[in-house]
């Protein structure tokens, strides 16, 4: 039995152990991750990971030995298929049942999968894992014309890392612009045009009606309206499932998520949530439960989780930010621009160095940063304050945003 168990291993998990430590929890403390590798940053394996611009050892949170000098038990390459509230036990894929004083759920989510016929072919890949990532490294070579489905940032970024290699790609949006869900039509449409300049295939309200295989490898995705677009690779970025059925199994609330309240508490005794699978209200959307699904809000979830175990006071309320790199475009984000009623641009989107507003009822809800990094740090403080600027002196981008503040 420990103290605490963490159950998986990414991201939101090893924050909560390392500030558990940092705030003087010096009960025993263990990590079970279905995955085999020590904790590692998720966001390369779209961008430098994936075009071998950085190894594995480097985007490692920590070396190795970290865990073992603060007593970090690393259960690893193990899954929790079941969770008992009343022992105080959960139950692991290779038959253990290990016992825990309290419990932090950190399993973020599954890459979502295609539903249809030839989703199964070897070729076809989503982006979640370290393995994942490395499955499709290795059919790089001599692979030329791949077809990425989903205009999300993961599907964008995995483009733009395959065109820089020189590769043939098609990328298939649903929707009639890429980032429909995240961000507004500006910046849609600048990222549409970045990655036709650099060779990219964009098709926006494209519609994917199966694969095609041979041999059991991909070879096309053929569409609705009939067009086979051939290819060796295709690259699934289409959401993530939470990874909450064990917890829920065991009457955890939720539903797209597992439910926390402002401690990350789920409904179940001695059992907290966060991370990606976490459905919590967030001050930043106006109080709705949702998830969010960055490294920030894992983080910062998890710090709460370890100063509430600690004994001191703390709300989860930390302002959301994100970041995305495409070729040469450092995209910065701050607040979330969920229900937006206007946006005002700063800068020149041909400079490729820019910004928009979000804002909400006049109050500043959001940043969408390019290249802009000035924007995105002064702009924070407009979106935590929910400021009240007028769109004329936002958009005028010789007044920097510092000087906006009310
Ligand atoms: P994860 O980091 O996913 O960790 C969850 C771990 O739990 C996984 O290792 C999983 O295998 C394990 N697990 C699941 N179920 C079980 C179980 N039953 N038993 C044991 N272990 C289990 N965010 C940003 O802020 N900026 C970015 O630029 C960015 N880019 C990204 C690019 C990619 C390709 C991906 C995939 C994500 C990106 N994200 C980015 C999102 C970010 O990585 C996630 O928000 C973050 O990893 C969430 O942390 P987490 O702890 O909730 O989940």
């Amino acid at each position: 039995k420990f103290d605490i168990v963490i159950v998986g291993a990414g991201h939101g998990g090893a924050q909560a152990a390392i500030a558990l430590r940092q705030n003087k929890f010096d009960g025993t403390i263990a990590m079970i991750g279905e995955e085999p590798e020590l904790p590692y940053e998720r966001p390369p394996l779209s961008k430098d990971y994936l075009a071998r611009e950085r190894t594995f050892e480097r985007i490692l949170i920590r070396q190795p030995a970290f865990w073992d000098e603060r007593g970090i038990a690393m259960l690893l390459g193990q899954r929790v298929t079941g969770v008992d509230p009343d022992a105080h036990t959960v139950t692991t894929d290779g038959g253990e049942t290990i016992g825990y004083g309290q419990l932090i759920w950190a399993t973020g989510g599954a890459a979502r999968r295609l539903s249809c016929q030839g989703n199964d072919l070897t070729g076809v890949h989503t982006v979640r894992t370290r393995a994942d990532a490395d499955r499709m490294m290795g059919e790089l070579d001599g692979m030329t014309r791949a077809v990425v489905i989903g205009g999300g940032y993961i599907g964008l970024e995995a483009a733009a890392v395959l065109a820089k290699f020189g590769k043939q790609v098609v990328l298939l949006e649903a929707l009639d612009r890429v980032l429909a869900r995240v961000a507004g039509e500006e910046l849609s449409r600048f990222y549409e045009h970045e990655h036709r300049a650099h060779g990219v295939d964009v098709r926006l309200g494209a519609r994917v009606d199966h694969l095609e295989g041979a041999e059991g490898k991909v070879t096309g995705v053929r569409m609705v309206d009939g067009e086979l677009l051939a290819c060796q690779m295709v690259i699934v970025g289409i959401g993530i499932v939470p990874a909450i059925e064990p917890l829920t199994a065991a009457g955890a609330a939720g539903g797209n998520g597992v439910a926390v309240d402002g401690q990350c508490r789920t409904s179940l005794p001695d059992i907290f949530a966060i991370g990606d699978c976490a459905l919590h209200s967030n001050g930043f959307a106006e109080g709705a439960a949702i998830r969010v699904e960055s490294v920030q809000n894992a983080n910062d979830q998890a710090n709460v989780v370890a100063k509430t175990i600690t004994g001191a006071i703390a709300t989860y309320d930390a302002v959301p930010w994100f970041w995305s790199n495409q070729y040469d475009l450092r995209l910065q984000t701050v607040g979330l621009s969920i229900g937006y009623d206007a946006v005002v641009q700063r800068g020149d989107p041909s400079t490729r160095s820019f910004s928009l507003v979000y804002l909400k009822n006049d109050r500043v809800i959001a940043l969408d940063c390019v290249n802009a990094t000035k924007d995105y740090v002064q702009g924070r403080a407009l979106v935590t304050g929910g400021a009240v600027v007028h769109p004329a002196m936002l958009g005028d981008a010789t007044v920097p945003l510092k000087e906006m503040r009310v």
